[in-house]
């Protein structure tokens, strides 16, 4: 079957009693067994009968099997939110002594969990220019190296790594890489054929169907050694983020339909970044979909030819911005990204608003730059409310 047959029919674990088209939700936290041997036998892993639902439910099941059908990872484990994956999946593969090489260029909340949380653990942290193959190199010279972590698409600089390099590098030095993919679904690429040993997803954007819930998604390609046994049967029984069934069942239902909305999506977004560069009060329109944009290539080579629906604009200061944000009537002032209404926002003053000045000049967060993530409206109403927003 074909990605976009799989996403909606991979069959469920077992046949529902009643032949239930939508997935059930089993909103249970334990599971009745039969006897002591089959009870044993799913405590110890022998066997995959559900036992608690902070370890495994059925609804949560689905939604994962759904995504190792489409990725054809070894293995898939849903969580409660993008941090929750970002932050598990480390704690799998790092430790006190070792080091994370990453970049500046990262989600606000990756940067403070790299640079404050796990540093409090005794995880060291390189963060570098991912962009450039010799600093990663010169990175990777160091010992103790616990993964190369690395933003398909950062945000809101919109840089593109060369995944396929930086993973060669790695795995030259038995170094993983760990990438986080939620820029652009997992339905247009090939995240293994590029190197990435696990894809993160914070299925909180593209994957929930419109801001329906928040969620997080392990990838596990299996090439990493013993990374899936600590992952199950240690980081995430331990930590407790298992994703709850109803987010499950909200997230199988925008996988569902996911293709559909992805592809008006970026037709969309490229649409309106052409309509963009044509107004004198933006300076700069910002989108790897554009062919003159410098990452477009790169982009296309790894990922497919639409680029995702998030571009950012810049504005001739700060105060342009706020004027801009509080004139829009259509677009909505928020955060969160790949909703199906459009979304703008500050990161200088919001998402990265708790660094100083001088952090955000080291992570290239402008204090001109407003983010745009496009919905589904049409072209011409999105681009006529950003229009009077820029002149009113
Ligand atoms: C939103 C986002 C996250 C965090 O995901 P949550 O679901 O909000 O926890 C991580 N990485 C990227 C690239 C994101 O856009």
């Amino acid at each position: 079957m074909k990605r976009t047959t799989q996403a909606i029919h991979t069959p469920y674990m077992k046949p529902d009693a009643y032949g239930s088209i939508a997935m059930p939700v089993y909103h249970t936290c334990a599971y009745e067994f039969p006897n002591t041997t089959v009870m044993a036998d799913s405590f110890c892993g022998r066997s995959t009968d559900p036992d608690y639902s902070r370890v495994t439910n059925p609804t949560t099941i689905h939604l994962e099997d759904r995504v190792k059908a489409i990725t054809g990872a070894r293995d898939v484990i849903a969580v409660n939110s993008g941090m929750a994956a970002i932050s598990n999946a480390l704690m799998a593969v790092a430790g006190a002594g070792k080091t994370i090489v990453t970049s500046r260029h990262l989600f606000g909340n990756t940067f403070a969990l790299v640079d404050k949380t796990l540093r409090r653990f005794g995880v060291d942290a390189d963060f570098i220019d991912l962009t450039d193959l010799k600093a990663v190199e010169c990175a990777l010279k160091k010992e103790n190296v616990a993964c190369v972590f690395l933003e398909i698409l950062t945000n809101p600089q919109l840089e593109v790594a060369d995944v396929p390099a930086i993973a060669a590098l790695a795995h030259a030095k038995n170094v993983p890489v760990l990438a986080d993919t939620t820029a652009v679904p997992f339905t247009e690429f090939d995240g293994k054929s590029l190197g990435i040993d696990v894809e993160i997803v914070s299925s909180t954007k593209y994957i929930s169907g419109g801001a329906t819930s928040i969620g997080g998604l392990i990838i596990d390609y299996g090439t990493i050694p013993g990374f899936q046994e600590v992952m199950r049967r240690e980081v995430l029984m331990n930590l407790g983020a298992y994703m709850t069934p109803h987010a499950a069942y909200m997230q199988t239902l925008g996988l569902e339909n996911l293709n559909a909305r992805y592809a008006l999506q970026a037709a969309n977004t490229l649409a309106v970044a052409k309509k963009l560069r044509e107004l004198p009060e933006i300076k700069r329109v910002n989108y790897v979909g554009l062919e003159d944009n410098p990452y477009h290539d790169l982009f296309v080579k790894q990922f497919g030819k639409t680029a995702g629906a998030m571009l950012t604009i810049d504005l001739a200061d700060e105060q342009a911005c706020y004027d801009f944000l509080n004139n829009l009537k259509l677009v909505k002032r928020a955060t969160n990204l790949f909703d199906n209404k459009t979304l703008a926002i500050h990161p200088a003053s919001t998402i990265f608003g708790p660094f100083t000045k001088e952090q955000r000049a080291e992570m290239d967060v402008l204090d001109t730059t407003v983010r745009l993530s496009i919905g589904l409206e049409d072209v011409d109403d999105i681009v006529a409310d950003i229009k009077q927003a820029l002149r009113s």
